[in-house]
């Protein structure tokens, strides 16, 4: 089977779909300490309004 490339995503955080790849921003959060896993990883918008607040970001 031959998989189609992904064109769109949709926001987590506002659930609005992101048009392209350039919209869009991969992020997780960091462990609670250095060298724990990182979790909460999700696809948002490329903007402040949809992206973690940066003190909780890796
Ligand atoms: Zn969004």
């Amino acid at each position: 089977m031959k998989l189609q490339p992904l064109a769109q995503w949709k926001c987590d955080a506002c659930g609005q779909i992101i048009a392209s790849p350039e919209a869009g921003w991969v992020e997780w959060m960091a462990g609670p300490t250095p060298g724990t896993k990182a979790h909460g990883f999700r696809i948002v918008h490329n903007s402040n309004r949809c992206q973690y607040p940066s003190s909780a970001r890796a």
